[in-house]
């Protein structure tokens, strides 16, 4: 096979709750996660050389090795040097569909195909489980964007548990497309000022999280009640992000999004994307153009899409 093209699905978070500091720097989080089918193509072609070479159509992202699709495969290299030599790299192109720096997940999801794609090339046989693992080294939503569908996310977010499909839910998604917030500012952002109430002890954070395991976000996921979900939307991170100064678009967009008819708002992970929730592809559909007229602003853009049921997908093979 000289390669093969993926469909790297964006996520989005239905609930994130930052529960404490770990020992390893990173918060001890509860989400959960959802693949949309908004997705990057994402081709990983053979060339016969011992490197990667990544190119993007979109200007911010980086076509060096501080592209985390780059870094994937350089992983995958290191850990497998045999097969690198035997099939040599790749030519890794990304068509971005996906907003950048959006709370999407957008390099995660590209990092994720990456690995899916050359454990294809290289004739590895890695599990999913596996996959994901190599992921949890670079990224804590990449072991995510590996399965997608819909799952809770314990610790760094890597510990994954798959819950009922949710595709019959379909989301508006809306991003000022000159707004961007880096995910280490609103986390430490967040520290600052909600660090004095983390939890601290094992047995509290312990119980939290077996709380929310048996709370009513899961209970309205179990049984695919869509208005309940949208009225159970949760995420911490919009504490610092809607009242920073930088983010009062963001702020009022959520809210003119609010005064419309739709199952429920809430930004994305660290933002600045705000989606709603809503039963079919139609309201989606009016609801866009509702918002469109209403804010009148040629920086907004918007996009309708729904839940996916899957992670990387492969599309193609060249
Ligand atoms: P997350 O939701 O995981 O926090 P995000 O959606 O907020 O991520 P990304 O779109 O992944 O953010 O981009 C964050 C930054 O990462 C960008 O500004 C970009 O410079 C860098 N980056 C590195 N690799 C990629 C990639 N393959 N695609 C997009 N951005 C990338």
């Amino acid at each position: 096979m000289r390669g093969y093209v993926l469909l790297a699905p964006a996520k989005i978070n239905l609930y994130l709750e930052i529960l404490g500091d770990r020992p390893d720097g990173y918060h001890e989080m509860a989400m959960v996660l959802q693949s949309v089918a908004l997705a990057d193509r994402v081709e990983v072609r053979a060339n016969g050389a011992e490197r990667f070479q990544v190119s993007c159509d979109h200007p911010q992202v980086p076509s060096d090795s501080s592209n985390l699709a780059y870094r994937a495969a350089m992983l995958l290299a290191q850990t497998f040097p045999e097969p690198f030599y035997q099939f040599g790299g790749a030519n890794i192109t990304i068509d971005k569909r996906i907003p950048v720096g959006a709370g999407l997940a957008g390099g995660s999801t590209n990092a994720a195909a990456v690995l899916v794609g050359l454990d294809l090339m290289w004739n590895l046989g890695l599990t999913q489980s596996e996959l994901q693992d190599l992921g949890a080294q670079l990224g804590s939503d990449i072991p995510f964007c590996v399965s997608g569908g819909t799952a809770i996310a314990t610790g760094r977010g890597e510990q994954l548990a798959p819950l009922p499909d949710l595709d019959h839910l379909h989301v508006l998604l809306a991003k000022y497309r000159s707004l961007s917030v880096s995910t280490s500012w609103a986390y430490n952002a967040y520290r600052q000022q909600f660090g004095g109430s983390y939890l601290r002890e094992g047995d509290r954070l312990q119980q939290r999280r077996r709380a929310i395991h048996a709370g009513p976000m899961m209970g309205a996921i179990a049984t695919r009640n869509g208005r309940a979900i949208g009225s159970l939307l949760h995420n911490d991170l919009e504490k610092v992000v809607l009242p920073a100064p930088d983010y009062a678009k963001v702020a009022a967009l959520k809210q003119a999004l609010l005064e419309h008819d739709s199952l429920g708002v809430m930004m994305s992970g660290s933002g600045p994307t705000v989606f709603a929730l809503l039963d079919s592809a139609d309201q989606a559909m009016h609801l866009k153009q509702a918002i469109q007229q209403q804010m009148a602003d040629p920086d907004l853009d918007l996009w309708v899409t729904r839940f996916c049921a899957s992670g990387i997908q492969l599309s193609e093979s060249l």
